[in-house]
């Protein structure tokens, strides 16, 4: 007997028939004596919609955001969750399951007061694993939780996928179970390169560069929690016949398995390969090469809110002047260059460059650390295809690659295929 966390997506909770869908899902591993609990999006497309709602009203004057005050937004869009666990919650008892709904402040899941973007600070597993142990099984809001100004709060766009590994931590589960529409996590986007393979395992931090780079599906506070506090998570389908064979298997579920490194005993050097579309390169010219530049480019980027990712800059030929190089998201350039200009005679350059529609495609892989020669494997394979590379980053574990955005396809191909990743 084990104790299970198990989270469905909006689009496995889409309508009635999936939720009963759920249930049987639900049902297999009360039946085979684990303790569950799950938690629950909302119908797929509800929050939109809800989100839709809050624009369509007038402006607050002085609201705590610039469109609406973001306490009664979270009031407004943490509801989807809340229907969808007590629709659950009377499925499961339909099949004479014991089953309760809870909202985030019935646990209490307490978060801080970033209203609409919340972070959770604690989580009271107590009554929760009281009424497991009672045979209960506990349906869960996702998303949601109480701030310290005892108001609703929600944890961001996809948070559910936090609220699932945190409350999965909370109760100590021996594994969290992401139910979403896709079968697992794969080597890289099966939409571009069919020969993509669907891993059995990947690495924490993988998964990490994975999610953050792009591949959709986990949110990445949830992988970051997850490695924290070293909770297992698998990815798995919904859409699969709950009571098909292998489905209940306790040590070998379909999916893919995000663990720690350690338990990974055939480590690939390269795992996968993530990209990321509209990226936008930055390039400052004939900088002053003295102490401060950079902090008087990033500390007023930062302060706009402006996402940097890649930074490169070239040492000077005689120490006078140099060229810095960045890339931001395409759409937050005109606010970059705005800022830049603002700042001009603190920073000290010539003149500033960009261009946008770039993309951004990473190799991804632990076992990087202990091999050499992993980066020239990928410039070699694209300069095969003669694709410019405009710029380079990398890590311990990732190798960026920035280029042409009309080349990201071909890139992705090419790298997936160079390491061996294509499926036979
Ligand atoms: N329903 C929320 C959203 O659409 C949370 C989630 O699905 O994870 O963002
Ligand atoms: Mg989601």
């Amino acid at each position: 007997m084990a104790r299970i966390v198990m989270k469905f997506g909006g689009t496995s909770v889409a309508d009635l028939d999936r939720i009963k869908n759920v249930a049987r899902h639900v049902k297999r591993e009360v039946d085979a004596g684990h303790e569950v609990a799950v938690v629950v999006s909302a119908m797929s497309g509800k929050t939109n919609e809800l989100v839709g709602w809050v624009q369509g009203m007038p402006k607050v004057v002085g609201g705590d955001s610039p469109f609406y005050d973001a306490r009664e937004y979270d009031a407004i869009v943490a509801s989807g969750e809340q229907v969808t666990s007590g629709l659950l919650a009377i499925a499961l008892q339909a099949m004479d399951i014991n089953a309760r709904s809870w909202q985030g402040w019935q646990i209490p899941i307490r978060t801080d007061n970033a209203h609409g973007a919340a972070r959770i600070l604690e989580i009271d597993g107590a009554d929760i694993v009281k009424r497991m142990g009672e045979g209960q099984v506990a349906v869960i809001a996702g998303f949601q939780g109480l701030g310290p100004d005892n108001r609703v709060a929600t944890l961001g766009r996809g948070g559910s996928d936090t609220s699932a590994v945190a409350i999965a931590a909370a109760v100590k589960a021996d594994r969290c179970d992401i139910y979403t529409d896709v079968d697992g996590v794969y080597t890289t986007d099966p939409r571009i390169v069919p020969q993509a393979r669907r891993l059995k395992k990947i690495a924490f931090e993988e998964m990490l560069e994975m999610a953050s780079l792009g591949a959709k599906v986990l949110q990445v506070r949830s992988v970051e929690l997850a490695m924290v506090f070293k909770v297992r998570t698998f990815v798995r389908s919904s859409f699969e016949d709950p009571d098909a064979p292998g489905m209940g298997d306790f040590l070998n579920p379909p999916g893919t398995l995000i663990c720690d490194e350690e338990e990974i005993v055939e480590q690939e050097v390269v795992t996968g390969i993530a990209y990321a579309k509209d990226e936008a390169q930055i390039s400052l010219r004939r900088l002053a090469d003295r102490p401060g530049v950079s902090a008087a480019i990033f500390g007023p980027l930062a302060e706009s809110h402006i996402n940097v990712d890649m930074i490169v800059q070239n040492i000077s030929e005689d120490g006078s002047k140099t060229d810095m190089t960045f890339t931001v998201p395409s759409g937050d350039v005109e606010k970059a260059i705005k800022v830049l200009g603002e700042n001009k005679d603190k920073i000290g350059y010539d003149v500033v460059q960009n261009e946008s529609g770039l993309v951004k495609v990473s190799v991804i892989g632990i076992g990087m650390r202990s091999h050499a020669g992993v980066a020239a494997t990928a410039f070699k394979a694209l300069a095969d295809k003669g694709i410019n590379i405009k710029a380079i980053t990398t890590s311990e574990i990732k190798i960026s690659i920035l280029i042409d955005g009309p080349y990201a396809e071909l890139a992705v191909r090419t790298l997936h295929s160079c390491y061996g990743l294509d499926k036979n």
